[in-house]
């Protein structure tokens, strides 16, 4: 008796052959190696291209810069069906053009032809830098300066935990331009070419989890660039930020569901291997209700995500439905992960077990993009604004 989770009825039919294809490369690509790159840490440059060859990377650029267009419900179909597979492997893939999106929406045609082209062909990886080491949930409250002089910017401060800091080509840089008394119109977006002067990055220490995609602590020193990187207007880069976050939340709902589903499928398949008392563990009552729960909790929150993505999709009060999908769904990969540690006894603890690795992975996806009380205050201010 196993278990069809992912299950196709719930994906819009647009959506239905990517997934597809995501599941095809994560089974022969990412879950053979999970343990291995969880294991050295290193960055899976390999799969990273062959992810590339098949198509399954930066491909939500649109088809006039050289990608294929995908829409939100075909990115989330992706995720969950990677981050199943291996949440770690699964994070490199996603942020090889991450914040690139936001070049898409509000760049001019010659940064578009310049710097997103080539990212839409898989010759160049972006990363998107907004944290800093001393403020992370007040994205209003960033540090890191870009002062006008003459026609460049000059970018001073840090940032932290910036997918990709190292790799990139590029990184989309957050950065603070103006003090007009509204905080939320002091920000603006940058294009940082990685090899600016005044642009140096290193890797974070090492981390519990998702070991195989990399960070970096990044500091900016008189780092110049000309103004024609300004990303849209000044003092818009906030709003074009929240917006972003709209729909990279519906996807981190996706990792959530990817970790949830690969905790439940783990522990099913131990309980009904495992024997103690001269029965299978799966024979008893207590442990039947959990997998029941774990199943009832992964539904729900999945209906929700994919619901979430139309909405978000139609712009139909997109702030609060991103943010319910992100909470339910990666609240449900740790509650099931712990409930999946719990019924694998002892062996949960095993450093090379699947279950281990959930349990390190889910974890995170509960604080990126906005740690889950911020999205509970998102959904208490926008429930009421909605009445
Ligand atoms: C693996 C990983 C990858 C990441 N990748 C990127 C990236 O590519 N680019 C990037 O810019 N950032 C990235 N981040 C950073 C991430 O977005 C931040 O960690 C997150 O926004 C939280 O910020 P913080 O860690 O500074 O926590 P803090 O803001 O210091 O918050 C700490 C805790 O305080 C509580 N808290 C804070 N504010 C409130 C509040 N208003 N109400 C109630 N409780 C609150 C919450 O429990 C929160 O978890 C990444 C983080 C991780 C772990």
């Amino acid at each position: 008796m196993s278990l069809n989770l992912l299950s196709e009825d719930v994906v819009p039919e647009h959506a239905v052959d990517v997934k597809h294809e995501a599941r095809e490369f994560a089974e022969e690509h990412i879950a053979p190696n999970a343990e291995e790159f969880y294991r050295t840490g290193e960055y899976p440059w390999e799969i990273l291209e062959a992810g590339m060859d098949a198509g399954l990377v930066a491909q939500d650029i649109g088809e006039e810069y050289g990608g294929r267009g995908l829409d939100l419900e075909q990115m989330l179909a992706i995720a969950e069906e990677f981050y199943r597979a291996d949440a770690g492997i699964a994070l490199t893939l996603q942020l090889a053009s991450f914040g690139a999106e936001m070049l898409e929406e509000y760049g001019n045609d010659d940064q578009k032809e310049r710097y997103l082209r080539p990212v839409a062909a898989n010759d160049q990886i972006t990363g998107l830098a907004v944290s800093e080491p001393d403020v992370g949930s007040d994205l209003a409250g960033m540090h890191t300066t870009a002062d006008k002089d003459g026609d460049e910017y000059v970018l001073n401060g840090e940032k932290y935990w910036i997918g990709n800091g190292v790799e990139a080509d590029w990184v989309t840089v957050y950065a603070k331009t103006g003090d007009t008394g509204d905080r939320y119109m002091d920000y603006s977006l940058f294009i940082v070419p990685t090899d600016a002067d005044g642009y140096v990055a290193e890797h974070i220490p090492e981390k519990m989890g998702m070991r195989a995609s990399k960070q970096a602590h990044i500091v900016f020193d008189d780092c110049r660039i000309p103004e024609e990187n300004l990303i849209g207007s000044e003092g818009a880069g906030f709003m074009m930020l929240a917006d972003f976050f709209n729909h990279g939340r519906v996807v981190v709902g996706g990792h959530g569901l990817g970790l949830a589903a690969a905790a439940l499928e783990e522990a099913w398949d131990f309980v009904h291997e495992r024997e103690e008392f001269g029965r299978h563990v799966a024979d008893f009552q207590a442990v039947q209700h959990g997998l029941a729960d774990m199943r009832l909790e992964f539904e729900a929150a999945r209906a929700l995500n994919y619901r979430a993505a139309r909405k978000v999709e139609e712009y139909d009060n997109p702030g609060l439905w991103a943010a319910m999908a992100k909470t339910k769904s990666t609240e449900v990969a740790v509650d099931n992960a712990e409930q999946g540690m719990q019924f694998h006894g002892g062996r949960s603890i095993l450093t090379d077990r699947r279950i281990a690795r959930v349990y390190r992975d889910a974890r995170i996806p509960v604080i990126y993009e906005g740690a889950n009380e911020i999205q509970r205050n998102l959904i208490y201010r926008q429930s009421g604004e909605q009445q």
